[in-house]
């Protein structure tokens, strides 16, 4: 299967743009010069209910709408590309509105290890026992989400990208750090690499494979975005790639595939159930996360399909996350009492091999806060969160549950405030102070 990228050049040859209104084509020529927009032909092909297309959900999640920059940045861009204006008074607006956009949410660029003195770029290690590693060639995707907080590194001319193409020295780093079990392969996705590739890492990992690194990760929407990867009967690499997760299964490590699906329809074609059942014949595991996002899947019937999807294929749920606040995070967030409940209501119908997931969680500054639930408190009438980081910079803040004071409204943890104990048996309108 040859694989066709759609971006916004080229993205009118979509045969299927015979059903767009001349107007929706604009806003995409506008809205894509701020939001990487890219998509390809199996998600045009496959995923996509043209028909229907304002309200699919695999529509929103590639490509751009207006409603995903407010008036005044649509207006400024919709006004600099039309008029007679130079390359650099374009693009001096465009990254004005892309810099308006917190490009980098929860300190994304902090966490480099440093070993003997020299920073690791192309990695990062924020908690004790694992590290992340964004291979220099993983740095794109099969499409590009238009929700991603990854999105400052799609755009070159940010120069915000991080990469690194010495995985020796991440391996020296893990030896000196027997804390470290694991390895996560993120970008972007490692998976838009050749097995060739991609070996070249792994076998260097493989060949002097510090005792302590027992698992193996790789994050990737591969399965959702371009799942021929994975078929030998239309890839010709793909037997090579199931190759290398056998390879690395028989060396005895834990290999854990982190899918990323955002929709129950990512999961409901002959092609991605076939490749699901190739990786998982080498023996990998493979964990499903998504964020939970506004016009794409904020449903708890999408979710509780999708998790009885999963399960039937032998996939484990993992993380449900909320979006973060960047890019377009106007458009998709969810006030955190909806998503608790959204996610109540979905992993209430959705039986027994759901419960590994954990979620909702916010992967914030400090680390992941999951959203435990919602309590009341009798004495006092009031409402709080229950939290916990399940993830924490100081691994001894993990697990600790905490009350946040409930709010209809709040996006994100900053948002909320902590109630001390002593609140707590003190009725409302009697606190003395
Ligand atoms: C989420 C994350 C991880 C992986 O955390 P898990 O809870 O094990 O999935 C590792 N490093 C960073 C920086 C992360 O944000
Ligand atoms: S697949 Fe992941 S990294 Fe790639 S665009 Fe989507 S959310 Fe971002």
């Amino acid at each position: 299967m040859r694989f066709i990228t759609y971006n916004a050049k080229n993205y009118r040859d979509i045969e299927y743009m015979k059903y767009l209104p001349e107007e929706v084509k604009r806003e995409i020529d506008i809205v894509s010069s701020v939001i990487p927009f890219k998509t390809n032909n199996y998600v045009v092909d496959y995923l996509i209910d043209w028909e229907n297309f304002r309200d699919d959900p695999i529509y929103v999640l590639n490509f751009p709408n207006k409603d995903m920059l407010t008036e005044n940045q649509y207006e400024r861009v919709e006004g600099v590309l039309s008029g007679d204006h130079s390359k650099l008074d374009i693009n001096r607006v465009i990254n004005k509105i892309r810099l308006e956009m917190n490009p980098h949410p929860a300190q994304q660029m902090t966490n480099v290890p440093v070993l003997d003195g020299e920073k690791l770029e192309g990695s990062q290690h924020k908690y004790r026992d694992i590290i992340l590693f964004f291979p220099s060639q993983g740095q794109t995707c099969h499409a590009h989400c238009t929700f991603c907080f990854r999105w400052p590194q799609f755009i070159k001319d940010l120069d915000l990208k991080f990469s690194m193409r010495e995985i020796e020295k991440v391996v020296e780093y893990i030896k000196k750090n027997e804390s470290i079990n694991e390895i996560l392969f993120t970008g972007g996705d490692p998976m838009v690499m050749s097995p060739a590739e991609l070996s070249k890492y792994i076998d260097v990992l493989l060949d002097t494979a510090p005792s302590n690194l027992t698992n193996i990760r790789f994050g990737s929407k591969s399965l959702a975005y371009w799942p021929f990867t994975f078929l030998p009967e239309f890839s010709d690499e793909a037997e090579d790639m199931l190759r290398l997760f056998r390879r690395i299964v028989e060396k005895g490590k834990h290999l854990s595939f982190m899918a990323h699906f955002n929709h129950p329809v990512e999961l409901d074609n002959e092609i991605v159930e076939q490749a699901i059942f190739n990786i998982r014949q080498t023996g990998a595991e493979i964990r499903t996360q998504a964020p939970i996002l506004n016009h794409i899947n904020n449903d708890s019937g999408a979710w509780a399909r999708m998790w009885k999807m999963q399960i039937e294929l032998g996939l484990v749920p993992y993380y449900m996350f909320v979006e973060r606040e960047t890019g377009p995070y106007d458009y998709f967030q969810i006030p955190l009492a909806e998503v608790y409940q959204t996610y109540q209501e979905a992993i209430r119908e959705s039986g027994s091999f759901a419960k590994t997931l954990t979620g909702p969680v916010m992967s914030a500054d400090k680390g992941k806060v999951h959203i435990m639930g919602v309590a009341d408190n009798p004495v006092t009438g009031e409402k709080y969160f229950i939290m916990q980081y399940v993830r924490h910079r100081d691994y001894r803040q993990t697990f600790r549950p905490f009350f946040m004071k409930y709010d209809t409204q709040a996006t994100w943890v900053d948002q909320l405030t902590e109630v001390v104990p002593e609140e707590m048996t003190v009725a409302a309108g009697n606190k003395q102070r």
